[in-house]
C-alpha cells in the first residue's frame, strides 16, 4: 500500500526524536518512546511521559496503565489500533518523576510536529501535564470531560489511566468522559458535512 503524507511525517519525526539531545532525558533512558499508532487517525491522546514498561519497549502506555486504556478506548467502541497514542515528553524521566518545565518546553517541539502530521478531529489530554498544555491554569477536577473547539477540533482534558487506577473514586469518571468520544467524532463529521454544503451552495451560485 502506498504510504501516506501522515505516514511518512511520523516515520521521519521518529527517527528524528530518536536522535533527540534537546534535553537531558535521553542521556538516562533506554529507548525513545515517539508514539504509536493509526497516522490517520481521527483520535489523538497525549499522556504525559514514558515510564519503565515503555522504556524498555519504547512504546507508549504499555504497563498497567495502558492496558486500563486499552480498556477504556474499546469500552468507547474504539481501537487502540485507530487512534495515536503519545505523550508530552518523549524520554522516560529518571525514576518515572515528573517531567520539568524546561523538559516539557524542549518536547514541544515533537509533539507540534506530530499534532500537525496526524492533523486529529479530537485530542484527548491525559492527566495535568499535557491538560496544562492546551488549558493552562486550569484545575483537572472541574474541566475533566469538556470538549472544548478549537481550530476546528475538540481538545477534551481527561484524567490520567494511572490516576484512576490509584484512586477507584475516578473510575467512572473516566469511564464517562471515554464514552462522550463517539458523540465528538460524530459531530465533526457533521461540522464538515455542513462546510462542504456551505461551500457547494456558494460555488453553484456563482455559476448563475
Ligand atoms: N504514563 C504515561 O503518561 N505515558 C505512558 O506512556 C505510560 C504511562
Amino acid at each position: 500500500m502506498a504510504e501516506t503524507t501522515a505516514q511518512k511525517k511520523l516515520l521521519e519525526l521518529r527517527e528524528e526524536i530518536a536522535a533527540c539531545t534537546r534535553c537531558e532525558l535521553y542521556r538516562s533512558a533506554e529507548n525513545a518512546v515517539p508514539g504509536e499508532g493509526n497516522p490517520e487517525a481521527r483520535i489523538m491522546l497525549i499522556g504525559e511521559a514514558p515510564g519503565w514498561h515503555e522504556d524498555k519497549q519504547g512504546k507508549p502506555f504499555v504497563g498497567n496503565s495502558g492496558k486500563f486504556l486499552t480498556e477504556l478506548l474499546q469500552s468507547a467502541g474504539l481501537n487502540r489500533e485507530d487512534v495515536f497514542i503519545t505523550n508530552v515528553v518523549k524520554h522516560r524521566p529518571p525514576g518515572n518523576r515528573d517531567p520539568l518545565p524546561d523538559e516539557i518546553m524542549a518536547c514541544a517541539h515533537w509533539l507540534e510536529r506530530q499534532i500537525e502530521a496526524i492533523d486529529p478531529d479530537v485530542i484527548v489530554t491525559l492527566g495535568r501535564f499535557s491538560m496544562a498544555k492546551f488549558f493552562p491554569g486550569e484545575r483537572i477536577g472541574k474541566i475533566h470531560g469538556q470538549a472544548k473547539e478549537v481550530g476546528g477540533r475538540y481538545i477534551v482534558p481527561m484524567y490520567h489511566p494511572a490516576a484512576a487506577l490509584h484512586n477507584g473514586s475516578l473510575r467512572p469518571e473516566i469511564e464517562a468522559d471515554f464514552q462522550k468520544l463517539p458523540r465528538l467524532l460524530a459531530e465533526r463529521d457533521r461540522a464538515r458535512e455542513s462546510e462542504q454544503q456551505k461551500s457547494n451552495s456558494v460555488s453553484q451560485q456563482s455559476l448563475f
